[in-house]
């Protein structure tokens, strides 16, 4: 009579060692989840801060500036409004081919200044703090290319008022 209620307290307290055991493996998978996805994030925060050094190094200050900072380089100071070679202007950051000397005009701004980009979805558009200007950023890395204009010349209308430091340009046919 005595190994009946002997046998059930000890299967009660195996059940509550199993339990104790199984909250405990529990808080520590998650804390080992925890710190695993904090290095994580920490990981992600110290290679964008490596992008900008990488980036201060291979660009000049100005190029930093104007793609990094939405700067505008002086008019009339930048190596292509005056360019009449044909070729390609590529984003001086990612690479990526931007703008053709084909829709290239002469607007006697000081910037080069195109009628279209590329292809429609090369750049990307949208409204300066101020409401007023509409910035131009190149869709493959965000770099701040310049301004768009609606007093162009035909076909389009528009002005890509661009940087000569947001650009690299290419000789071609
Ligand atoms: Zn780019």
């Amino acid at each position: 009579m005595q190994a009946k209620p002997f046998s059930f307290r000890t299967l009660v307290v195996v059940f509550l060692l199993v339990a104790v055991f199984l909250s405990l493996d529990a808080i520590v998978f998650a804390k080992e989840e925890a710190e695993k996805r904090s290095v994580a994030q920490s990981g992600a925060a110290g290679d964008k801060a490596a992008g900008k050094d990488d980036l201060k190094k291979r660009l000049t200050p100005l190029q930093y500036h104007v793609t990094q900072e939405k700067g505008t380089e002086t008019a009339f100071t930048g190596q292509y409004y005056k360019n009449h070679q044909k070729g390609l202007y590529k984003c001086i950051v990612c690479g990526e081919p931007l703008f053709s000397s084909k829709t290239k005009f002469e607007s006697g701004s000081g910037w080069p200044s195109f009628y279209a980009p590329l292809k429609k979805d090369v750049v990307s558009e949208h409204k300066d703090k101020d409401e007023v200007k509409t910035e131009v950023i190149c869709s493959h890395c965000g770099a701040h290319l310049g301004h768009v204009f609606n007093d162009g010349p035909n076909p389009t209308h528009m002005r890509y008022c661009i940087n000569s430091c947001s650009l690299d340009f290419e000789k071609g046919k």
